[in-house]
């Protein structure tokens, strides 16, 4: 694709930017972030930043990419430039990108004292010797002055390989805690020699990378520094409004790019929209254009091109960065440059993308079901192949899976039909989207509803709850199934495999039958995901005395995959909320609930004025049963919640998968990258 100007109010969005010795054909700059994919997929990860290129962003980075064995993050996903065969498959991803006009910017990698060398059992780093951040045990030992020499001698290599495998720009990350940042922050670097001590010091390391990687480039690749301006520890480290000034007023001028955003963990830096809004980084980052004369790049969320304009032509950002939103949209470009801002599929800040990354799987995305998918299932999210057959469908259930399944369907071509119980599309994300901080999340459902709308071919029919005669007298050639699913009430969960007598109390619900409360509610969450702290959070802003217990030693333990669960536990606790850990429920009579608390064995009694059980969920599959149970049915296949209840992401996967399946003999099988035999 050829990055036109177009003509239209977000004209400034789409002008070439000069970054050193490169020009940038737009302002959309796809910041480096994690697909989960890493050295060991070079394919897979060629071909997801090609669709990025293709959609549109100007720029295109890569994940983390290592410099040396002695930043080795194994068992989780990172690029490398250890050696030619490096070189070789980065390759692939620079001729991906640039087969569609765009720069590659490669993101070199020391993570210092992040980083457990489990892979390569190399000594870990620091600038001052300190434990190992994650899943020790052991320590990173401190650098002496050959540990520096050498280790400026790796990012120049790794710089002159970056080159010699196609990169345009370059980066010296000094963010995300890793170990150029750990010799900046007075924090973690507590060294006497000419790297430690005062300000100008701690910025020598910074500064001679940015040398030796200009060096090694040899003017054929811009330079960037990527620098966390906050580390949100106040003034024991580096803020905003205090060193990180003077630290970007002494390198002003060095790199020919600054990459801009926020430190601490990960989490701070794509903080999920529970916890953050659009452009919530501005507060932090808006400085660093005022004091260096060089192009600028932030993120914050960003999906609405008017934040995006606005942060251009009031001069706050010279590049729409953006990580997420390109990962839910990779065409988000190429839509406003189209005029088709109103299809962006609009990021909702669920974190999902960062799960992957933390559970060392490759990269999906709620929003974009294409998403890590465009290699090994050869998916592309602007195209789908037409319809083979002119057989209708009837897809019931209007939840994301159902949703999904109907937009997939009506864009091959299909004649599709959507019937819905509710007056409402969205299914679960009704009540979901309405607890606290979780608003964005009905965009899952607008944006598809939106969709479909425009396809002629798909009848949406609300308030139509289908019995099993229903559908037989619809008379389509295929019944898509997607009723979702129902919490349970009988404990079943995580950690308790068999049910709990649970008397018939109006007082004891689930979240999906939440009624009238009393003021004393006792929530016990077994499923450890959002919806026991979101509830307890939700009940707590109401006023009311929560005790929230969870089988698992931390509150919500499944989101720190998502990076909320430090947040998440910090909001509990600042609401009053009562929080018992490593409790797994035994009895239930009225009023009273009895728990095993796991380690001690005791059996702890706790009283209660209503109960919410956060436990399993079971398939809402009587429809499918009935159909199943008659011989005069056309064909029934269940997607989503109905098949296998799951997060959001996996429903509108499923109603993806089943729409770009559809009628197709030959579906292809997922394709994994293996080592040569
Ligand atoms: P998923 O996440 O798999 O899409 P949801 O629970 O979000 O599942 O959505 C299921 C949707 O199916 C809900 O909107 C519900 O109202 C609808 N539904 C359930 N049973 C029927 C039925 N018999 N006829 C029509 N719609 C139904
Ligand atoms: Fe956004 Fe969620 Fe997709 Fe991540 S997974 S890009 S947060 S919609």
């Amino acid at each position: 694709m050829s990055h036109d100007r177009p003509q239209s109010r977000y004209e400034s969005l789409f002008e070439p930017v000069r970054i050193g010795p490169v020009t940038a054909p737009n302002r959309f700059y796809q910041t480096p972030h994690a697909t989960g994919m890493g050295w060991r997929m070079p394919k897979a990860s060629a071909a997801l930043r090609g669709v990025k290129a293709e959609g549109g962003w100007g720029v295109v980075s890569t994940e983390y990419c290592s410099i040396h064995p002695t930043s080795d993050d194994f068992p989780f996903a990172y690029l490398s430039l250890w050696d030619e065969d490096d070189v070789r498959a980065l390759a692939v991803t620079a001729d991906a990108i640039h087969a569609h006009g765009s720069l590659m910017a490669v993101e070199l990698w020391h993570g210092g004292f992040h980083c457990n060398n489990r892979l390569t059992r190399e000594a870990a780093l620091s600038p001052s010797g300190q434990g190992l951040k994650l899943l020790g045990p052991g320590s990173a030992r401190a650098m002496d002055a050959a540990d520096i020499r050498a280790f400026l001698g790796w990012q120049a290599t790794a710089a002159e390989r970056a080159r010699r495998a196609g990169a345009d720009i370059v980066y010296v990350y000094a963010g995300h805690d890793y170990l150029p940042f750990q010799f900046l922050s007075p924090r973690t670097n507590r060294r006497s020699d000419a790297y430690g001590g005062s300000l100008e010091n701690r910025t020598r390391l910074v500064r001679e990378m940015i040398e030796v990687t200009r060096e090694a480039t040899k003017g054929a690749c811009a330079v960037a520094l990527r620098m966390a301006v906050d580390e949100l520890h106040g003034p024991e480290g580096i803020t905003h409004d205090g060193e990180a000034r003077d630290i970007v007023s002494l390198l002003a001028e060095l790199p020919d790019l600054w990459d801009v955003n926020l430190a601490g963990a990960l989490g701070n830096d794509s903080r999920s929209a529970r916890f953050s809004g659009e452009g919530f980084q501005e507060t932090y980052t808006s400085f660093v254009k005022s004091i260096t004369t060089k192009p600028v790049v932030g993120v914050g969320r960003f999906t609405s091109p008017d934040t995006m304009l606005r942060q251009i032509n009031s001069g706050l950002l010279d590049f729409v960065g953006a990580a997420r939103p390109s990962i839910a949209d990779p065409f988000l470009p190429r839509k406003i440059r189209e005029g088709r801002e109103d299809e962006i599929r609009e990021c909702i800040g669920c974190n999902i993308c960062r799960a992957a990354n933390n559970e060392g799987v490759p990269l999906r995305c709620t929003q974009n079901p294409t998403m890590g998918e465009e290699w090994r299932r050869g998916w592309h999210p602007a195209r789908i192949a037409p319809k083979t057959s002119d057989r209708r469908v009837l897809v019931v259930g209007g939840g994301p899976a159902g949703l999904e399944a109907a937009l997939s369907l009506g864009q091959r071509g299909y004649d599709v039909a959507l019937a819905e119980a509710s007056r409402e599309l969205g299914g679960r994300l009704l009540f979901e989207h309405r607890l606290p901080g979780l608003a964005t999340w009905i965009r899952v459902r607008d944006h598809r509803e939106h969709m479909l709308l425009k396809l002629p071919n798909v009848a949406i029919y609300r308030e139509s709850a289908m019995s099993a005669q229903d559908v037989i007298d619809f008379g389509a050639d295929h019944v898509v199934v997607a009723t979702g699913s129902r919490w349970r009430r009988d404990g079943v969960g995580t950690a308790r495999e068999r049910p709990v007598h649970i008397p018939a109390d109006p007082a004891i619900v689930t979240p999906d039958s939440a009624g009238a409360l009393s003021d004393a509610v006792l929530i016990y969450d077994d499923d450890n995901y959002f919806m026991g702290g979101a509830m307890a959070e939700k009940l707590a802003l109401e006023g009311r005395a929560v005790t929230y217990v969870t089988t698992q030693p931390i509150v919500s333990a499944w989101t720190q995959m998502t990076d909320e669960q430090p947040f998440i536990e910090d909001r509990l606790v600042s609401l009053g909320v009562r929080l018992r850990v490593s409790h797994v429920l035994e009895e239930v009579e009225q009023g009273r609930a009895a728990f095993r608390v796991s380690l001690a064995r005791d059996r702890v009694l706790m009283e209660f004025g209503s109960l919410i059980l956060v436990t399993g969920r079971v398939p809402r599959d009587d429809l499918y049963a009935e159909l199943m149970a008659r011989s005069d049915v056309p064909a029934v296949t269940r997607i989503g919640d109905c098949h296998s209840p799951s997060h959001i992401a996996d429903a509108v996967y499923a109603g993806h998968r089943f729409g770009r399946a559809f009628d197709l003999a030959d579906i292809p099988m997922l394709r994994r990258e293996r080592p040569e035999p």
